[in-house]
Order: C-alpha cells, then sequence, then structure tokens
C-alpha cells in the first residue's frame, strides 16, 4: 500500500527503527520489529546509514516489516556519494520485495567535511533523488523537512524555498526533524500553507531518554531545548530512571497536543526501544480510538 492513501485517514501514526551497524547480526532489530508490530503502527520507517547503521541490511529489514508482519514499511535511501546505479540497484531490491514507500534523503556530509566542500555524487540535493525515484516509477515519495531550518540552509526562507522545489519534484509526504517545542512546528506549518504546500505532513517525535543522547542529536540536527525541556535534563540528568520517565512524558504530552490540533501524523523516534514506544502507545490508546472512529 501506498503511505500516501494512509493519509487520507488520518492521523497516522508510524515508528522508526534503524538497523545494527555492519558485520552485527540482526536478531536484535527483529526482536523489536517483533515488539513494536503489537503496537499496530501504520507504517514502519528503516534509515538508511544513519549513526553507522549498515545500509546493506535496510531492505532486508522494511522486506521482513512488509512480508512478515503484513506492516507498511518505508524504507529511506540517501543519494550523498552514490551514483545512479547504486540508488537503481536499491530501487530494483525493493520493488522486487514489494516495498513500494521510499523516504528520498540527500544523506549528512561526513562529519569532518565542510559543508561548502561540493558534493561528489551523480546527485545534489534530495530533489534530485526524488526526480530519479519518479522517473523509475511505482514508488510512494516520502521527504525530510525541517521546522527549525536545516544547518545547512542559508536561512529559512531559502530553507523553505529549497522544499517547496523538492515537494515538485514530486514528494508525497513529508516527515519532520524531531523538535521539543510544538509551537515551531506550529509555525512551521503556517509557513508551507501560505507557501500552498499541501503534503501532509508527519510529525517527528523523540523520546528523549538520556542526556547523552538528546545532546548529541540536538547537536547533529540543529534542534532548540526549550526552557521546560533543559529545567527536566538539569534536574534529572543523573538519574537515568527519572529522566527517562519525564522524557517518555513530555514526548506524549507533544503528542497528545499535537494530536489535538489537527496533526496528519506522528512519527515516532523509538531508537529501538520498543518499552519506551509501548509506554507512550498505551498512555495515547484511547486518544487513538477516538480519532479511528472520527476519520
Ligand atoms: C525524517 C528524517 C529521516 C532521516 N533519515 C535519515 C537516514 O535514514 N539516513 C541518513 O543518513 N540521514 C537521515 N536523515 C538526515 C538527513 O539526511 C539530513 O538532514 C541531511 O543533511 C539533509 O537531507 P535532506 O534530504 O533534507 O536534504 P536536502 O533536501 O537536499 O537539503 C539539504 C540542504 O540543501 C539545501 N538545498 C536543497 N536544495 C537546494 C538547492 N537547489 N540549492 C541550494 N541549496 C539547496 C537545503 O535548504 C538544505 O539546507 C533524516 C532526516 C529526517 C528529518
Amino acid at each position: 500500500m501506498r503511505i500516501i492513501d494512509l493519509y487520507k485517514k488520518k492521523p497516522v501514526i508510524s515508528l522508526e527503527i534503524f538497523p545494527p551497524k555492519p558485520g552485527t547480526p540482526l536478531d536484535g532489530v527483529f526482536a523489536t520489529i517483533d515488539a513494536l508490530s503489537v503496537l499496530r503502527p501504520d507504517f514502519i520507517s528503516v534509515t538508511y546509514g544513519a549513526a553507522g547503521g549498515s545500509k546493506a541490511y535496510t531492505v532486508q529489514i522494511a522486506d521482513t516489516i512488509k512480508n512478515k508482519y503484513g506492516i507498511e514499511a518505508l524504507a529511506h535511501l540517501t543519494c550523498i556519494n552514490s551514483s545512479r546505479e547504486e540508488v537503481g540497484e536499491v530501487l530494483g531490491q525493493l520493488q522486487k520485495a514489494k516495498v513500494e514507500n521510499v523516504l528520498a534523503l540527500r544523506g549528512d556530509r561526513p562529519e569532518k567535511e565542510s559543508p561548502d566542500a561540493p558534493l561528489l555524487s551523480d546527485f545534489t540535493y534530495a530533489a534530485d533523488l526524488i526526480a530519479y525515484i519518479k522517473a523509475t516509477g511505482g514508488f510512494c515519495i516520502g521527504a525530510a523537512c525541517y521546522p527549525e531550518v536545516h544547518t545547512e540552509a542559508e536561512n529559512a526562507l531559502t530553507d523553505l524555498l529549497n522544499l517547496r522545489r523538492k515537494v515538485k519534484a514530486g514528494v508525497d509526504f513529508l516527515i519532520t526533524q524531531l523538535f521539543l517545542d510544538n509551537n515551531l512546528f506550529y509555525a512551521f506549518r503556517e509557513k508551507l500553507a501560505l507557501m500552498e504546500v499541501k503534503t501532509p505532513v508527519s510529525a517527528g517525535i523523540m523520546p528523549v531518554i538520556n542526556k547523552k543522547q538528546i545532546e548529541r542529536i540536538t547537536s547533529l540536527c540543529g534542534a532548540s531545548i526549550p526552557p521546560k525541556f533543559r529545567r527536566i535534563l538539569d534536574k534529572y540528568e543523573d538519574n537515568p530512571e527519572a529522566l527517562k520517565e519525564a522524557g517518555i512524558a513530555y514526548a506524549t504530552e507533544q503528542i497528545i497536543d499535537l494530536l489535538s490540533s489537527g496533526v496528519d501524523g506522528i512519527h515516532l523516534y523509538t531508537m529501538n526501544r520498543p518499552e519506551v514506544a509501548k509506554k507512550i502507545f498505551s498512555q495515547i490508546a484511547g486518544i487513538r480510538k477516538h480519532l479511528k472512529a472520527e476519520a
């Protein structure tokens, strides 16, 4: 099934997992999928090469989600430092596995590379990859967007214009970078509406369960830490159990607010921690039921 069709009955609730590092067995991630499958998300996405995870496993994991568990799968695919042949090969593998949904991304530059260095690839931006996938045909295409502006963008306006260009290249739905302040998301949504971008947008939510995790991630992706969340970090940084509990409650509160405001979808960055996703899902079970009945 094409993910865009799921948005006809919003909100779409999805989960994200990541493959293990190259050479590591897949048992752990398969156990994660098994545990997450009981939550019956609308789809599960699998990252591609993010945080050192093996690119080679993404197709295999997406295949398992779709064909073993009968849950829609979204395979992430990056194009940085990739040739058309490499990208074409992955698309061919996905078609063979009947995985119809791709999240088309540029990918992050290697950490030590200057942001001005030219990109040596058949694709410069995600928009080029999107156009290529569109020309290949047969895929429903998602893309990333940034309520707090992408870290390499010249400014907020050019970032939005680039996003509109990307959408015009053939994007069916968008997923945001994580954010910890819903007002940033609402402001971003208004800007998209002003630019007549009508593509459904899922809000990316990451439950923060330890201080190292959030500091690393926010420094990489540029997400800001609002004072309300900073107080939680400062208060419980030395008590992992309390911080985890507060992080889950904070993410749940964000999700309830977003669902109440009619968001198209929630995309939960699970960090391969099914127990965290389970806690959040149990807190929103009644709300999900209400919204499904309304849809
Ligand atoms: C939901 C989500 C999932 C992700 N999953 C992964 C993953 O699985 N693997 C992974 O490695 N990374 C992943 N990332 C990270 C992503 O690859 C990085 O944020 C990357 O730096 C940008 O990717 P993009 O697809 O948004 O790039 P683009 O849309 O190409 O944008 C990159 C930058 O270029 C600018 N730009 C775009 N077009 C133009 C133009 N024509 N001229 C000038 N500037 C332009 C944009 O404003 C932006 O600053 C994910 C991010 C999100 C939000």
